[in-house]
């Protein structure tokens, strides 16, 4: 029976409270208070020295003084990258600890009762096997997708270590997420031609997936930078496409779909490895939202009225393109869903998200149609849903998949 208290491994189960860092040192920044102002800089090195705060490798920006914890931005930072101390946003560092504790491969779950139930002739209906392919064929190229978006457009533009950090940590967690697909796909002796194709074959996929990369077009243009207010809008529309949409909202019927076949008795080492990956997913989100809304506080001028809607207005986007996939992934409903539950289910996810970037819902009244989904991730936890795990791990709590 699949069940969250099914630890992993032991290194799961540890829960070493996270050593937290010292934000601020009173006395050691004024100690760099003295030493910044020791000699000023020339218009070269001041030059020199902005430069190499932008990427940390352009050169080492000497004499510039000790970073002052205040000088961090998450964009459009004058304070050292390549210094990750003092610390400014605890919460990426925390996700950081939280993602590690997390760690898990693909591997480490059985697939033998999940070959044995595809081979079978009667282990699964023809809607159940179609909607698994469609599935697997969704997933198996979006965290590539996910990964590559991290590591050619966003990491460049976060100019903050702390956050850095975390993303270096989310980009190992989608290689191992492209490693699980990898491995279903093999262990079941699926078309892998099939499988990883279906982004450029199968409309539905196509329509998403291409949906999110024109947001990611304009940022792999070597001049683009943040610096503008046009360039920062558009790295943050990059962030609603990727964490918000990608992985805060389609994600979430494919997760539905793998884990009621689950709760079935079906697949259940995919089942677990879908749980695992919704658990990372989860902190993935919770960052975006993090690093979303930090940047508005940072820099009021961004979040425009105009932009708030055009910000709502993707997000009603995402959602019909998500039902269109729900629809292509089971037109015919199995296992307890069908299109009308998972239309009620995303706009309830949509709502959520308006509501964590603090815009109105879209869809009023919305309910949510799989309590059990919430069982599995409690969307009010979501920022402790580490932890919470963590607590049950250890209690041998009572969440249970049936
Ligand atoms: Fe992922
Ligand atoms: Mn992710």
């Amino acid at each position: 029976m699949l069940n969250w208290d099914t630890p992993l491994t032991s290194r799961n189960v540890s829960n070493t409270a996270p050593a937290h860092p010292n934000i601020v040192d009173a006395a050691s920044s004024q100690l760099a208070e003295v030493e910044t102002h020791a000699a000023p800089l020339t218009h070269a090195q001041q030059a020199t020295n902005d430069a190499a705060n932008k990427s940390g490798l352009d050169g080492i920006a000497q004499g510039a003084g000790r970073i002052d914890v205040s000088e961090k931005r998450i964009i459009n930072a004058t304070a050292d990258v390549n210094q990750i101390m003092p610390m400014k946003y605890t919460w990426a560092w925390e996700k950081y600890l939280a993602a590690c504790n997390n760690h898990w491969m693909p591997t480490e779950v059985s697939m033998q009762a999940d070959i044995a139930m595809w081979k079978s002739r009667d282990g699964l209906t023809p809607d159940e096997r179609a909607m698994v392919l469609r599935n697997l064929g969704f997933f198996a190229t979006a965290e590539s997708l996910v990964a590559n978006n991290i590591v050619l457009a966003i990491y460049k533009n976060i100019t903050n270590p702390e956050c850095r950090q975390y993303l270096l940590r989310q980009a190992f967690e989608e290689a191992i997420h492209t490693h699980t697909f990898q491995y279903i796909v093999d262990s079941l002796g699926l078309s892998e031609g099939e499988v990883f194709n279906m982004y450029r074959e199968v409309p539905s996929i196509t329509d998403k997936d291409s949906w999110a990369l024109k947001y990611t077009k304009g940022l792999m243009d070597g001049q683009f930078d943040t610096s503008t207010l046009e360039g920062a809008q558009s790295f943050l529309r990059d962030l609603v496409a990727f964490y918000v949409v990608f992985e805060g909202m389609w994600f979430y019927t494919g997760f539905a779909q793998i884990l009621s076949l689950g709760r079935r008795n079906k697949l259940t080492g995919i089942a677990e490895q879908y749980q695992y990956i919704m658990r990372d997913e989860s902190i993935h989100l919770n960052f975006g939202i993090d690093v979303i809304n930090t940047i508005r506080m940072e820099n009021p001028e961004l979040w425009t009225a105009a932009f708030q809607n055009e910000v709502l207005e993707m997000l009603r986007e995402a959602c019909e393109l998500e039902v269109a996939y729900a629809r292509d992934t089971m037109p015919n409903g199995l296992l307890g869903l069908n299109v009308e539950m998972c239309t009620e289910y995303m706009y309830f996810i949509t709502n959520r998200r308006c509501n964590q970037l603090g815009l109105p819902e879209l869809y009023a009244g919305a309910g949510n149609p799989f309590p059990w989904m919430s069982e599995a991730i409690d969307l009010k936890k979501e920022k402790n849903f580490f932890e919470t795990r963590v607590t049950e791990y250890q209690t041998g709590g009572a969440l249970s998949w049936d």
